[in-house]
């Protein structure tokens, strides 16, 4: 059984981007209020006398996007400071990174995962749902300037999208080469978004590999905490490319996360609700702390069949929440 010990944390459930295949502009989005988040106080004793008691020790922030929420910093500094965090880490939309990224860094945050789907600011617009086409800069000097206080790895998410910037796999791949980047692409999964899952909804990784083998080669890689992703290295780069292959393959062997959304609820498996648990509603209830970890653990001892009941089923239970509510 794969220990389970890697959490994904969603500080918030708004963003203030509108990604196509995240939260279109045109759905009908709704978003929690400030009293149903999880507020700091709770989040911290959550991960101190819950989670961390039970098996976990890295984790993940993310969201929506977790640079909006207004003390990011300080929950960066309250739990890189705890001696049982093994690795933290953050994934941004980059947007606001640019002022961020040194009192990021200077809080404890070493990885980050940035997201950027072209290098075009006109497609890049189009994504993001920009219609001034001047976010794609703003994010660009976010990444450099992450780059320059020293996170390492720097990881930059691109999720492939037919027809709009498939075209640009080889741009996007060849920022690894003189830069410690490393470039993830991640195949488009139809997540509370399915009508944009049009015919041909995804490219798989492996017609991206094929790319750049026959351009650059490709030989095996390595980069810390890749994950579910298959690391790869064009030859002679200083970055690696990672595929994450959701949708042409199955990696719920391999799986050692949950989530834990910005209400509050622990997720096991990305794609499933079974056996979801709601850690703010039970925090709220005054119950003791030794309740929730007993909760968490049954929880932990059930995942396996959870994530196997998802792929035997190939069912599409998933798909009512975005990434954004689930905490991506
Ligand atoms: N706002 C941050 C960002 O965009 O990086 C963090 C949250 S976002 C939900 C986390 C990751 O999920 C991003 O890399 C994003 O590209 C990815 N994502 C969102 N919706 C997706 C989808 N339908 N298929 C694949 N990846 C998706
Ligand atoms: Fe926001 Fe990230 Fe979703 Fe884009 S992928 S809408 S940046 S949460």
């Amino acid at each position: 059984m794969n220990l389970v010990d890697y959490l994904r944390v969603s500080l918030v459930d708004r963003c203030n981007f509108r990604c196509q295949y995240c939260m279109p502009e045109d759905a009908a989005l709704q978003f929690l209020q400030q009293n149903e988040l999880l507020q700091t106080e709770e989040l911290l004793t959550l991960l101190k006398q819950v989670m961390i008691p039970v098996g976990f020790s890295r984790f993940r922030l993310t969201g929506g996007e977790p640079l909006i929420r207004p003390d990011v910093v300080d929950i960066v500094g309250e739990i890189s400071a705890l001696p049982q965090v093994q690795d933290l880490s953050m994934t941004t939309n980059g947007f606001l990174l640019e002022d961020r990224a040194a009192a990021l860094y200077d809080a404890g945050l070493r990885r980050l995962n940035i997201s950027l789907d072209s290098l075009n600011p006109e497609t890049f617009g189009v994504i993001v749902g920009d219609r001034t086409q001047k976010r794609w800069q703003k994010v660009w000097s976010g990444i450099q300037a992450a780059y320059e206080v020293g996170f390492n790895p720097l990881k930059l998410n691109v999720v492939v999208i037919p027809g709009v910037n498939e075209a640009e796999v080889l741009d996007l791949a060849a920022l690894s080469i003189d830069r410690q980047w490393h470039i993830r692409f991640i195949e488009f999964m139809p997540i509370g978004n399915a009508e944009l899952f049009g015919e041909r909804g995804w490219v798989p990784s492996e017609e991206i590999r094929q790319q750049i083998r026959e351009r650059w080669g490709l030989n095996p890689g390595f980069v810390k905490g890749n994950g579910p992703a298959d690391v790869f290295q064009i030859p002679g780069a200083q970055g690696t490319l990672g595929f994450i292959s959701q949708m042409s393959e199955c990696f719920c062997d391999r799986c050692n996360r949950m989530r834990l959304s910005a209400d509050g609820w622990l997720r096991p498996c990305l794609l499933n609700e079974t056996g979801q648990l709601d850690l703010k509603t039970l925090l709220r209830a005054g119950h003791k702390m030794e309740v929730l970890r007993d909760r968490v653990q049954n929880l932990l001892l059930l995942k396996p069949e959870i994530n196997y009941k998802e792929r035997e089923s190939g069912t599409d239970s998933t798909y009512g929440r975005t990434m954004s509510q689930i905490g991506g």
